[in-house]
């Protein structure tokens, strides 16, 4: 600074010294004075607001006011300046007021003096009172707490509901719910819940017995009847899972219960209003996870099964047949039948359609119990069947051919004696390439299929058998 500069900070400070306004102003600006050799001091406005005096000042008050948590802490560092190792001290800490509250003060003090023993005599300090600062700051404090702790909550829900969503198997489904429901809620067992039946159906379960989930509990009941979520404390255990509370969650979607979750808990404490909330928003997406499973399982089965003969259809058979050809039992080779009605076409004109129906049905019949549990029958195409017999030898499965055929042609139908039937049977047997069982299932196919065009040609109502190595050409008339 210049000293032209410097030399009007010193009228300026001179002027204000006449006026007597300097000590009003530092009062003003929080700060205090205190001359330690002959006791006199100057309190700052703060000092007077607390509703202490220059007196109380004087007599080191402010040691015995201090807030208990921060007295060592304060007394250590003022001990510090004391003895000469410090000048100057910062910091916060809270005092109470002449009524008793505790207001928290920034404080800073400087040593201007000390005498021959290094004992301070004159000090400056300033204070400011920070209590509603810090309130302010403590709510935003809590209140970002708070937000993040949301945040995270949403974004945990949001993967977790992803992950739940991503499987289409209902059990499958169930359980990732419940997996998911893990970063969520806290619980020791959980059961998942499908609504679709007469009855609730247990479709997954963690952390508990599997015959605790044979018929829902009350609560679950209840949850799934309200449309409530609800948490139960105490009371009997009710299976071998000894809970002592359960929170019940009903799935709902589009007006429609879809299932529930019950989550259980060894700790009677365990579930509160906190955990409701987030087990009722996982609940949202879970029953969309859940009914998606639900409804995608339902179009499988539907795809799978003929509606008319309640056989497999022909996607059923290719899915299913390709695990039975890559299957142990294959080892021991298979075979496989396919079976024709005779001149259906005639049948159906004659009789009518729903009485070609009914033909079809009573084959489909027929072939179930003409073959063996681990057998795949299923509805090839119109009216042709197919049957795949694991490790069913050239003679086993003739015989069976045979047993349908027989059987066909003896088949009456109730109230129409003229309705009669015969089928053709073509089979195929031999040893699997159990390495590449989709190619050995198209293989069986259209051998069998050969075999079925020769029993055809060669007059119908008749089985043809043929296997690996050798044609073999099987024809019975009746
Ligand atoms: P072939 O002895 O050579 O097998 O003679 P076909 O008349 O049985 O054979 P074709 O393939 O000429 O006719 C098959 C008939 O099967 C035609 C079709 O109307 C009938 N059909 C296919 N599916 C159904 C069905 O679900 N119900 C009924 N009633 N008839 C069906
Ligand atoms: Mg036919
Ligand atoms: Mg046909």
């Amino acid at each position: 600074m210049s000293k032209r500069g410097e030399r009007d900070e010193e009228t300026l400070i001179n002027r204000l010294i006449a006026t007597g306004k300097l000590p009003a102003i530092l009062r003003g600006l929080g700060v205090f004075l205190k001359d330690y050799a002959n006791g006199a001091s100057l309190p700052n406005t703060l000092w007077t607001d607390l509703g202490y005096g220059p007196d109380e000042l004087r007599n080191d008050l402010w040691r015995r006011i201090l807030h208990p948590d921060d007295r060592d802490r304060v007394l250590g560092s003022w001990e510090r300046v004391y003895r000469g190792e410090a000048d100057a001290w910062n910091g916060e800490y809270r005092i109470s007021d002449s009524k008793g509250e505790w207001r928290r003060i920034r404080h800073r003090t400087l040593v201007l003096e000390r005498d021959g023993r290094g004992i301070p005599t004159l000090t400056v300090g300033v204070d400011d009172d920070i209590t509603e600062l810090a309130e302010a700051f403590e709510k935003e404090k809590a209140r970002r707490v708070e937000a993040e702790g949301r945040l995270m909550e949403a974004e945990l829900l949001r993967s977790a509901s992803a992950v739940a969503s991503s499987a289409l198997d209902t059990v499958e489904a169930a359980d990732r719910v419940l997996a998911q429901a893990r970063s969520i809620i806290r619980f020791d067992a959980a059961l998942a819940w499908s609504n679709e039946g007469a009855e609730p159906a247990c479709v997954g379960s963690i952390g508990i017995d599997k015959r605790c989930s044979d018929a829902p509990h009350e609560t679950t009941l209840e949850a799934i009847r309200t449309r409530q979520s609800l948490i139960v404390r105490g009371g009997e255990a009710s299976c071998s899972f000894p809970a002592r509370s359960r929170l019940c969650v009903p799935l709902v979607l589009r007006d429609k219960v879809v299932g529930a979750l019950d989550f259980l808990s060894l700790d009677e404490e365990a579930f509160d209003g906190a955990s409701l909330r987030r087990a009722m928003s996982f609940g949202e997406t879970a029953a969309v996870a859940l009914a998606n499973a639900l409804r995608f399982g339902a179009t499988e089965r539907e795809a799978m099964t003929d509606w008319l003969t309640g056989l497999g259809t022909r996607r059923r058979f290719e899915d299913r047949g390709k695990v039975i050809m890559a299957d142990e039992r294959c080892s021991r080779g298979a075979s496989l039948l396919m079976i024709d009605i005779d001149r259906f076409k005639q049948v159906n004109d004659s009789f009518g359609h729903a009485a070609g129906d009914s033909v079809l049905t009573a084959l489909g019949a027929i072939c179930r119990s003409s073959l063996r549990e681990g057998d795949l029958v299923a509805r090839y195409g119109g009216e042709e069947l197919v049957a795949l017999m694991p490790a069913a030898s050239a003679k086993a499965a003739a015989e069976a051919a045979e047993r349908i055929r027989r059987a066909a042609e003896l088949c009456e139908f109730p109230g129409r004696p003229e309705l009669r039937f015969t089928v053709s049977v073509g089979a195929y047997s031999g040893p699997v390439d159990r390495s590449s069982p989709e190619a050995e299932l198209a293989r069986f196919l259209k051998e069998a299929d050969e075999a079925l065009y020769r029993a055809k040609e060669a007059g119908r109502n008749r089985v043809v058998s043929a296997s690996e190595g050798r044609r073999r050409r099987t024809t019975r008339t009746p």
